[in-house]
This record gives C-alpha cells, structure tokens and sequence, in this order.
C-alpha cells in the first residue's frame, strides 16, 4: 500500500506534473539517469527519454540541471499536538516537512497530555486528515503518560491506526515493563521505537562527557548511558523476537552495540540525525550555545566518525531529524536551563549535502537512499520513483545556495540548529503522497501545456 493509503494526509487533486530532462537518481531502486519525469494523477507514469515524455495536460517543469530523488521519509517528528500548539502543530509541521522534501514522517507521542489511547489516535489522524500536507503516522507511548508502569492498551491502539510505540524524550528505565510490551506486540504488532537512555549514567547531565564538558565545567551525560541501554534491549528484543528501532544514535558504543545486536539476529533498526551527523561537542563552546543542546548531547569527533561508518556500512538504517520545536523563551536562557531539541525537517538534505556530500565524507546516493530509509523500519513502503509508484518526489538543485532563516520558517518555531548557516542544495519542489505539497516561492513551474 502506498504512503497515502497507508497514512493520513489532507485529500487533493493528483499531481499532473512533466520533470523535464531531471537528473534522477534512486539507488534503492536502481534507477539512475536522465529522464522526463511524467507524474500523471498522482502516480509516476513514466520515466521516458528527455524531450519525449507526453506531456498533454502536464504541467512542465524545465528540469535540466536539476536533480529527482524519491522524497524522504522522517520517522522521527514532535509536531507538539496536542497541547504545544504555540510550538508546532499538525499544519506548520507537515509545510516543514514538504519544504524539507519530505513525503510522510511520523510523530511522536510525548506531547501534553501524551498520546496514549485509541481515542488520542483516532483524533490526530483526523486532525491529519484536515490538515496535513505530507502524509502522517502517529506512535502512542509504551507506557501510560510515559510513566514507565503500566502499558497502554497497545492492541486497542493499534486497531486505531497507530504505526508503533515509543516513549521516546524517555526511556523505558525498568527491563520488565519492556519486556511485557515486546510480548503484547507479537500480539498487535507495531515497532516499538526507543529512546535509549539509562537516567541512573545521565544523571543531570547537560552535555557529552568528555574533555569539552570539563573544560566548561558542565555536568556529562556519557557514551555509555546510550550504549548498555541498547545492549540490554536488543538482548529483550531477541529473547522475545520483538522488533524495536533505536532512536538518535549518538555514540561510537551504540553503533558497536547495534552492529552486534543485528550480527546476532535481533530484529532491531536504527536512526542517525543529521546534528548528530554533522556536529560535535566543540559546539558546545559557543556564546549561543543553547542552540546545540539536545539530547541525546552532540558528542565527540571519535563518535561522528563512528556514526559515519555505521552509515556507510548500513549498521544505520535511516537519517532522521527528531525535529524538535521549541518555544524562544525555552531557549534563550542559560545553556544549563535550557531545553532539549532543534527543529531540523527544512534544513536536513541540505546541511548533510553541504557537510558531508560536497566534503566528500559519503556519496550522494548514500544520502538519498537513507533519507528514505525511514519508513521500512516501521512496515512502511519505501519512497521509489519506479514507474506506477505513487508519486513522492523532491526536486532539488543542487548548486542552489541559500541561507538558512533568511526567508523565515514553515515551521512555527525558530530552533534551527543550522539558523544563519549558508547552506548548498535547495529541495524546489515537493510531491507527497501524490499531491503537490511544496514549491519554492521564487522557483517558477512552467504552464500547463
Ligand atoms: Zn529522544
Ligand atoms: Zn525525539
């Protein structure tokens, strides 16, 4: 079933679009060329020989230069409803989302009050189905309001149409309250996704333990409050043959702990964000530096390096933002005071094209193929451009130079951690679940024909 089936987004009217002469490249699929990229009704039609595609009734789109890739798939998303509506919501969100090139993501349930119930997701899918502009999926939480007892009624929830679970801004401290969930999902099915923490290490840590946090005489959060809390739910996940997708890996111990887990077997995926990709703990240094506090904490260049391989070497599955908005006032106090998170759906192809694609640290084909590596973990269909898919499509150029704020933010929240930043590579147009979802204001489409 394709991405708009399967999820709920806001009904529209197929897209009717001609790519022409694109560069498209779609690795998972083996698709890599130049083509008229011929989206007719929402679905792709063909992948014809440039200047040939039939472009009746299409609308043209002069793609020469311009490169098509599946869009991404974000499986890690706080859209802050209910409740933080000043933040985020389901509407500012999903526009995020298409602006970042994405065709569908996931939301996560920590939210005031979590979500927690059949009823709870009964509720954000019709809110989706108002006012959604990609397609959406919602987790519930493992445990009821996240308080790490008593588990939901994962069975009634699932029937409701939630795509998993997750406690995630928490983890799951007791091993038997994991283990029963793991059980009731043989049952109902859902991936449970973790937020892998042990709180007794974290302590009150605020950022990465290690040479940066002594130096600012910061409390540390270390390595291994991540990596033996991975190690001991791989261990519960294939003691019941469960499956389970690890959240925001941030350390070189946890792509060691999820390289042996599925050496062994388990059923376990995971994510990598592009902060986490990108960045270090040197960051940490600066004035603003509440802009780069998140948790998991940005750590040290040894564990970029080792997030790196586990990305070349497919220890990581998917790149996933964990965008994250935050109210200003949450921010622009001390760095110790401040809360966890950055937003990152607008600004994520582009900073890791700029990083790490144009430094040449992993190829683009790399890139895409984990952009939407997201939606599998979780039974979902992987984005593709082959003909007779739904059409989920980012158009980017890829020499577009931009600045990262400069324009403002679909989002409702100002959070960015690349905020200022100049960044390469600029998503143009966005087709998601078969529907137009974005276009950059000053790109122009040709008419229709
Ligand atoms: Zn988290
Ligand atoms: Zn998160």
């Amino acid at each position: 079933m394709s991405l708009a089936e399967t999820l709920d987004m806001r009904p529209g009217k197929g897209a009717n679009l001609i790519l022409r002469g694109a560069t498209v490249l779609d690795p998972a699929a083996g698709i890599e060329g130049t083509h008229d990229v011929v989206i007719r009704d929402g679905r792709i039609a063909d992948l014809a020989v440039p200047g040939s595609g039939e472009a009746g009734g299409l609308e043209v789109v002069e793609a020469e230069g311009l490169h098509a890739f599946p869009a991404f798939f974000d499986p890690h998303v706080h859209l802050r409803v209910p409740g933080r509506e000043d933040e985020e919501d389901i509407e500012t969100g999903t526009r995020a989302a298409a602006a970042g090139g994405y065709c569908g993501i996931l939301a996560m349930a920590n939210t005031e009050p979590t979500v927690s119930t059949a009823a709870d997701i009964e509720a954000l899918r019709e809110g989706a189905r108002e006012q959604a502009s990609v397609p959406v999926g919602f987790l519930a939480t493992v445990t009821r309001g996240m308080e790490g007892e008593e588990l939901t009624e994962m069975a009634d929830i699932r029937e409701a149409g939630a795509f998993g679970f997750s406690d995630d801004g928490l983890p799951i401290r007791s091993a038997r309250v994991l283990r029963r969930a793991l059980q009731y999902q043989r049952l109902c099915g859902g991936t449970i996704a973790l937020h892998e923490e042990d709180p007794e290490l974290s302590g009150d840590g605020v950022m990465h333990e290690g040479p940066v946090s002594a130096a600012l005489g910061l409390a540390g959060i270390p390595s291994v409050s991540e990596s033996t809390m991975i190690a001991r739910d791989a261990a519960l996940a294939r003691y019941e043959d469960g499956q389970i997708h690890v959240q925001h890996l941030s350390a070189q111990e946890s792509v060691a702990a999820v390289r042996v887990a599925k050496a062994a077997g388990a059923r376990i995926s995971c994510e990598a964000t592009p902060h986490h990709l990108c960045l270090t703990d040197e960051e940490v240094r600066a004035l603003d530096a509440s802009r780069f506090k998140m948790n998991p904490p940005l750590r040290s260049e040894a564990d970029r390096q080792a997030l790196l391989e586990g990305l070349r070497d497919g220890t990581i599955d998917c790149i996933a933002t964990d965008h994250a908005p935050h109210a200003e006032e949450e921010k622009e106090v001390p760095f110790e005071q401040a809360a966890m998170g950055v937003t990152g759906l607008e600004t994520a192809f582009a900073a890791l094209h700029t990083d790490l694609v144009l430094n040449e640290v992993i190829d683009l084909s790399l890139l895409v193929e984990r952009m939407a590596g997201g939606a599998e973990p979780f039974g979902l269909e992987r984005p593709t451009l082959a003909p007779g898919s739904e059409a989920n499509v980012v158009l980017c150029d890829l020499s577009a130079e931009w600045t990262v704020g400069e324009e403002g933010y679909e989002s409702r929240s100002l959070n960015s951690w690349c905020a200022g930043r100049t960044l390469t590579g600029r998503v143009l147009v966005t087709v998601a679940g078969g529907q137009v979802a974005y276009r950059l204001r000053s790109f122009s489409l040709g008419v229709a024909q």
